[in-house]
Order: structure tokens, then sequence, then C-alpha cells
């Protein structure tokens, strides 16, 4: 197949597209670098079956060449207003990533008749009155939270999705995403996992906002990817929750980042939470990703961290 990915420059747009590549696709990949970084895609060069082409998706999309395939990961996607990339400090452009960015793309996978695969992410269930959180439930959010507009662009997004599947017939899968970690998160992000290793590496306290009994799914990236090419490569149209079912409090999760990294200047609680919106449960049910696709996670969370600690001494000494 031949595939457009847009926001490859990403950490999980550059370990998908490096999953396509390794399966025998070509990829074109798609970015305007407003969150991701050129180094993600580096070792790409000269890979004759990957190709880039640096553009905004809010803006008309022009390919050149017959795609089989558009899966459309552009978007902010850090909630944390104390860093730069947060989506709250970028609310407009993750707006029109998650409206005119899906309806461009939409159309480019309607005028190639191509398999269409919408990156949705849990956040469209909001702060959760049903735990674990299955694909039928329809969420609680707030609709002009400092959160919306992030949320509500997914959600729209996954309603122009169907609609470009019923109205126009169009090939559509939509993966709701839980928090994913892994190689290739941004340092600067603002999200927990790469601000508690940055923290610990360090040898600062973890800054827990607020009572720290929040909870979190945290799935590594490899175990997301192959969900997400299951999903492509499959013939399924609704919703399909990939993530891991492991619960953890914010807590516990910077015991064990604080152990893996031998880091022991404990924690501080910022007594204030994130603010409002910060959901305080979240766990995917994930039976009908093992049902339709005969998907389960498989790396353990101290494993998957361990790695992502590797890649994150890295990138900090390269810094
Ligand atoms: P990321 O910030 O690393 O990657 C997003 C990429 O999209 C970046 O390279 C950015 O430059 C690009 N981008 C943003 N707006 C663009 C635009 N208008 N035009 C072109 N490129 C644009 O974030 P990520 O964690 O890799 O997230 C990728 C996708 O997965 C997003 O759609 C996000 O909503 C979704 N998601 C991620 C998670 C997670 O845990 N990582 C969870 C749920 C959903
Ligand atoms: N969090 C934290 N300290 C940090 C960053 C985040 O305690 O330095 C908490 C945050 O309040 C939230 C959880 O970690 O409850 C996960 O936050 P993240 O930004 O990773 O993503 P979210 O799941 O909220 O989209």
């Amino acid at each position: 197949m031949r595939i457009l990915v847009t926001g490859a420059a990403g950490f999980l747009g550059s370990n998908l597209c490096d999953r396509l590549l390794a399966e025998g696709h070509s990829v074109v990949g798609m970015d305007n670098f407003i969150t991701g970084k050129r180094e993600n895609l580096a070792h790409l060069a000269g890979n004759e079956r990957f190709s880039f082409i640096r553009h905004d998706v809010s803006s008309y999309i022009f390919v050149p060449g017959k795609l089989d395939g558009v899966i459309h990961f552009a978007s902010p996607a850090s909630p944390n207003p104390a860093s730069p990339m947060g989506y709250t400090n970028l609310p407009i452009q993750t707006m029109k990533a998650g409206a005119l960015g899906t309806h461009n793309t939409l159309g480019v996978a309607l005028a190639n008749k191509a398999r269409y695969l919408l990156a949705s992410t849990s956040e469209i269930y909001g702060d959760p009155l049903e735990h674990p959180q299955r694909e039928s439930y329809w969420g609680h959010v707030n609709p002009i939270g400092p959160r919306s507009v992030y949320d509500e662009a997914k959600r729209f997004a996954e309603a122009l999705t169907m609609a470009y599947h019923r109205f126009h017939g169009v090939n559509t899968a939509i993966v709701r995403i839980f928090n994913t970690y892994g190689p290739r998160m941004h340092v600067d992000d603002g999200r927990v996992v790469p601000n508690f290793i940055k923290q610990a590496l360090n040898r600062e306290a973890l800054t827990i906002y607020g009572d720290g009994e929040q909870t979190r799914s945290f799935c590594y990236v490899d175990d997301l990817i192959e969900g997400i090419y299951r999903l492509l490569t499959s013939a399924e149209h609704e919703p399909v929750n990939i993530g891991n079912d492991v619960e953890t409090s914010m807590n516990e999760f910077a015991v064990i980042i604080n152990r893996l990294t031998g880091n022991t200047a404990g924690v501080t609680h910022l007594p204030e939470s994130r603010g409002e919106g910060d959901p305080q449960r979240r766990q995917p049910d994930i039976t009908r990703a093992g049902e339709v696709l005969g998907w389960e996670p498989r790396v353990p969370l101290e494993e998957g961290l361990g790695r992502t600690i590797n890649y994150f001494k890295e990138a900090l000494e390269k810094a």
C-alpha cells in the first residue's frame, strides 16, 4: 500500500511510519512541525519508500500519485498548560487540526478510495462517569472547559469520519488511543511520562498535580502501533479502544519512576491540581480490540519504562 501519514514527525506518527515501512509499504509523511521534530524522521532520509511533505493539514491537501491509505495523526496532544506544546496554548491550531484537518484528510481518502484511519482519543470520554471506559460510553465532556479545544475537535472528527463512511461510503476506522508512552516522546511536551523521567534523571522531586490519586493506564508504543496496524488492515468501521488496561495512580507511578531511575529526591505535591477537567480515572475496556483484532498489550509497564528511560537519557545527553 501507499499510505499518507499526517503528524509523521511526532511521537506516534514517526513510530507508525517505521512500522508501515517495515511491513513493506510506501509512506508519504506530512507534518508542519508545530509539536513534532525533524530528528524523529532523520533515520528515514534516503529510504526510497519514504517521502515527506511539509504542510499544515488545516489547508487543502494535495498529494501527487495514488494513495491506498490515509492515517490522520496530526494534532497537538499534550494537555499541560505549563508546556508551550500543550494544546491549551495552541487552542485554535488544535481545533483546526481536528476539524479542518480531518475534513481535508477524509477528502483525500474519498478521492483515492483509500482506507482511512483517524487517531481519536480517550479524551472523548471526558472525565468519565463509567469505569472502565467501553466504546459504547458517550462520555462526560465539558464543551467549553480548558480541554474542550482538544476533546470537542476529536469528537467532531469522529462524527465527520462516520459521516464520510455513511454518506460517501469511505472505508474508515477510528482508534481511541489511551495514554501511550515510549521513545520519541518530546522531552518538553509536558505529559506525565516525559515530565517525571526528566525530573528523575535530573535528580529532582517529581511534580504530582493535586493529591496524586488520579489514575491513568499506560500503554507502551510498540503495543499501540501493533493494534493500529491490525485495525488499519481490518475491515472494522466502529471505534476501537487501544490501550493498556493496567490502572496506576500518579502517586504509584511516581514511586515506580523514582525506583527505576534510582532517584532519591522523592515527590512534590503541587497543591493545585492541573486544573479543571483533569480526568480522575482512566482505564480502557479493551474487550472489543481482543474480539475484533485479536489484540492485547504485551509489554509490562516497568519494561516499557526501562526502554523509555534509556531513550530520554540519550536525548538529554545530546541536548
Ligand atoms: P505529537 O505532538 O508527538 O505528534 C503530533 C504531530 O502532529 C506533530 O509532529 C505535529 O507537528 C503534527 N501536527 C500538529 N498539527 C499539525 C497540522 N496542522 N498540520 C500538520 N502537522 C501537524 O503527539 P502524539 O502523542 O504523537 O499524538 C499523535 C496523535 O495521537 C494525535 O492526533 C493525538 O491526539 C493522538 N493521541 C495520542 C495519545 C498519546 O498518548 N500519545 C493519546 C490519545 C490520542
Ligand atoms: N501529572 C502530574 N505531574 C506532571 C504531569 C502530569 O501529576 O508533571 C498528572 C496530570 O495531572 C494527570 C496525569 O498526570 O492527572 C496524566 O497527565 P498527562 O499530561 O500525561 O496526560 P492526560 O492523561 O491528562 O491527557
